[in-house]
């Protein structure tokens, strides 16, 4: 008899690491090149141009070896001095994130508190801009990868613009699946990585400053030596890195950018947005609530019922069903599932996610009307 448990097909819908197009993976398979040779350079010229469209901007973008976390430590070293002080939107784990990276470095942190789930008005941003104007920069998270709230970050750079106060922002899951223009809105840095929507393995990191920003970088005095954010900057403009890349993972990031720039950004954006849309609407037909007040593009997080251990659910899936969904981290433990429609992910990709995550509430004792996500998502789609 056909076990449908012998031909376990695994499917990723976590926020990072994302799938990869088949052209990624095969990029990999070819003959590992010297990194100082023409043809390094040449593919990493690519890389770096490329990169510019997926961040909506002029300036130059730094490709560096680290998960996207080194990215961040890194905007904190090159952008500050000793002392300073600076804003932190702290909306869930990832804005926690700089908030102790800012504060292993000896920067002061002034934390702007946002309950898990919700975004952060930028009414409170604006009154703690004029309660402490020394700050030197506003840490923010454009998608908070573990609530699925999405940050008005336009709203945020309209405030940061007319003042000397930084704008630095963690991109590393919404980028290519939210908006974030940056040089329209004036984002000062930007910061992301290759494992989310640029569809590519973990392992490299990015950033990009503007002019300004750069400016704060003469002036930083904060210590940095691998992660120094000019010796990048100009080893990248001669097709070059600091120290030994991740050469590989440039071949695969050239494939992937090879679609994202066919497709788009701004089209990339709009399927994010339509894929997001299918999920909520399926949830809400699923009688679910979201977690997050203001979703993202990127995923979407949705509070389990009360009688669903979530820990055991997400592992259920996994293992019986071969789908991997994220769990709720930090004190969402076990009380959300989140729900990645990010990077090489389809409309049919989607409707699977939803159709066997409603089959999966169903397995452990939910009652729920099996079909009505799945049909609430097509409803959507087929607009
Ligand atoms: N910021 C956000 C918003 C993220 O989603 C993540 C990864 N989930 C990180 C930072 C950290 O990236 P990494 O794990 O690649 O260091």
């Amino acid at each position: 008899m056909l076990n449908p448990k012998n031909m376990k097909k695994p499917l990723l819908f976590t926020p990072g690491p994302t799938p990869l197009p088949p052209e990624t993976s095969l990029a990999m398979a070819q003959p590992i090149d010297y990194h100082r040779s023409p043809a390094a350079a040449a593919l990493i010229q690519d890389v770096l141009e490329k990169l510019k469209h997926v961040f909506q901007t002029e300036n130059d973008v730094l490709c560096l070896t680290t998960s996207g976390t080194g990215a961040m430590e890194g905007a904190v070293a090159n952008l500050l001095c000793r002392g300073d002080k600076v804003l932190v939107i702290r909306s869930g784990k990832f804005g926690e994130r700089w908030s102790d990276i800012c504060t292993a470095y000896g920067v002061e942190v002034i934390p702007i508190h946002v309950t898990w789930g919700e975004s952060v008005e930028p009414s409170v941003v604006a009154s703690h801009l004029t309660a402490y104007p020394e700050v030197k920069a506003v840490f923010a998270t454009l998608c908070e990868t573990s609530t699925g709230a999405l940050h008005d970050i336009e709203a945020l750079a309209q405030l940061t613009q007319v003042r000397p106060t930084l704008l630095v922002v963690d991109a590393v899951s919404a980028l290519g699946a939210d908006d974030l223009q940056m040089d329209t809105w004036g984002v000062d840095a930007v910061v992301s990585c290759s494992q989310k929507g640029l569809m590519t393995p973990p392992g490299i990191a990015f950033a990009s400053l503007n002019a300004r920003a750069w400016e704060a970088v003469a002036r930083a005095d904060l210590p940095k030596y691998y992660l120094d954010f000019r010796k990048a900057r100009d080893a990248g403009s001669e097709g070059s890195t600091p120290y030994t890349p991740a050469i590989t993972l440039i071949h695969a990031l050239q494939a992937s950018l090879n679609l994202l720039c066919a497709e788009g950004i701004r089209n990339t954006i709009a399927r994010h947005a339509r894929l997001a849309q299918a999920t909520r609407s399926a949830i809400a037909a699923l009688g679910l609530q979201p977690f997050a007040t203001r979703p993202a593009n990127t995923l979407t997080s949705i509070r389990l019922p009360a009688e669903v251990d979530g820990k055991a659910f997400i592992a259920l899936m996994r293992e019986k069903h071969g789908i991997t969904y994220a769990g709720g981290q930090s004190q969402l433990r076990g009380k959300i599932a989140r729900i990645a429609h990010l990077g090489w992910i389809n409309e049919n990709d989607v409707i699977v996610a939803i159709a066997a995550f409603e089959r999966g509430l169903v397995e452990v004792g939910c009652k729920l009307p099996l079909g009505a996500g799945v049909a609430a998502a097509q409803e959507v789609l087929s607009r």
